[in-house]
């Protein structure tokens, strides 16, 4: 499914400059004079095409640091017109909309905490009909495409066509080393559904921390990503919000300077017929791997029938026990990951329990047809 998304290139509305793009700034704008010394420590860095700050603080609990609220865009406008950087903020509500056009900010973004609630992502659209700003979406907390999808269209429907993505990590129950899980699959799958719409990779709140920004930087510009929006601040150590996130603008230009740029284009003659020579043998392998899940399955639907008139359940978990643990013993002599052998034989399994759902319950029209699955 290809979204209908009217989308301008992200040239049109921001100065790309040296690659990759970047907008940098403190997490929170907490004085004037940080917000003023940051923003010329970065744009000295000649590597950052805007300045980014929350004014306005959408906090888990109350009681934390909720941002310095409308008078930061007063230093926003002084940090711009000191340093030429273009600006950007967080919106949340109509009245930010208003206030934040007033005072001459360049560009908006929806936190995720409020692209998850689509009134919350059509009364900041509502506000923007007939204004003719850029505007970033966040993805939402939760690994909900749908939902990250629905708010980039009510945006669109606006009116608003300087749109990018940002992808910013999601809640997971799983504690790993990121604070929000990268679950990069669902950003390339924003980019398959829309690949004219730029997203942009925000290292610091998927890292939660300063030692990994550079790996994930790195990692999302493989991934083809437009850009990166990392967290700044002339003093980490004293930052009201995020703290542990945030680079000093001269860190920040170290990890930016050691990441490497790949192309997406395969330049070279030479090149293209190697690559399009390994390409053709995958072809060939996924074509063999689908024409045997077919075979498989044949067999499946066979089984079926024979638990039909035999009475016999469709799931036996002694049996799918002894799958899973045979398979992934086998994977892991191949050399594949278990985590991807799992992942790989759950998908197969839930579907040849559809298949034999489907045989169990013909003839028995009335009934509803469940859908069991493995996840
Ligand atoms: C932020 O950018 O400082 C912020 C609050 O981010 P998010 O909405 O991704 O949590
Ligand atoms: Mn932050």
């Amino acid at each position: 499914m290809k979204l209908d998304l009217n989308v301008q290139p992200l040239e049109s509305w921001i100065k790309t400059g040296k690659e990759p793009l970047l907008i940098a700034g403190p997490c929170s704008a907490e004085t004037e004079e940080q917000l003023v010394a940051t923003a010329h420590l970065l744009a000295k860095t000649g590597r950052v095409s805007a300045l980014r700050a929350g004014i306005w603080k959408p906090r888990t609990r109350p009681g934390e640091f909720e941002g310095i609220g409308s008078i930061g865009l007063q230093w926003l406008k002084r940090a711009k017109d000191e340093t030429g950087l273009p600006t950007a903020v967080e919106v949340a509500t109509a009245k930010h909309v208003d206030e934040a056009l007033k005072a001459g900010v360049d560009i908006l973004w929806v936190g995720a905490r409020s692209t998850v609630n689509p009134f919350t992502v059509q009364e900041i659209a509502d506000a923007l009909k007939g204004v003719d700003v850029p505007v970033m979406v966040k993805n939402p907390v939760n690994p909900d495409l749908s939902l990250w999808i629905g708010a980039l269209e009510r945006i669109n429907n606006a009116g608003i066509t300087k749109l990018a993505a940002i992808h910013r990590g999601f809640s997971s129950h799983e504690k790993t080393a990121f604070r929000n899980e990268p679950m990069w699959d669902l950003a390339i799958s924003l980019k398959t559904h829309a690949p004219q719409l730029p997203i942009i990779c925000d290292p610091s709140h998927i890292c939660g921390n300063r030692e990994l920004i550079g790996y994930i930087s790195q990692k999302a510009l493989d991934l083809d990503m437009q850009g990166l929006m990392i967290e700044s601040h002339i003093d980490p150590s004293v930052a009201w919000t995020d703290a542990k996130q945030q680079l000093t603008p001269s860190d920040l230009v170290e990890v930016i300077e050691r990441l490497t740029l790949r192309k997406p284009e395969i330049k070279g003659a030479e090149l293209q017929d190697i690559l399009g020579g390994l390409r053709n043998q995958i072809d060939k392998i996924d074509d063999l791997v689908f024409q045997k899940m077919a075979e498989r399955m044949k067999i499946v639907e066979k089984i079926g029938n024979y638990k039909k008139e035999n009475g016999i359940t469709i799931l036996q978990v002694n049996r799918w026990d002894e799958i899973l643990n045979k398979r992934t013993a086998f994977a892991k002599a191949l050399n594949l990951s278990t985590e991807f052998a799992e992942k790989l034989l759950e998908l197969i399994h839930s579907e040849s329990i559809r298949k034999q759902t489907e045989i169990m319950n013909k003839g028995q029209e009335g009934q509803p047809h469940e859908n069991l699955t493995h996840a």
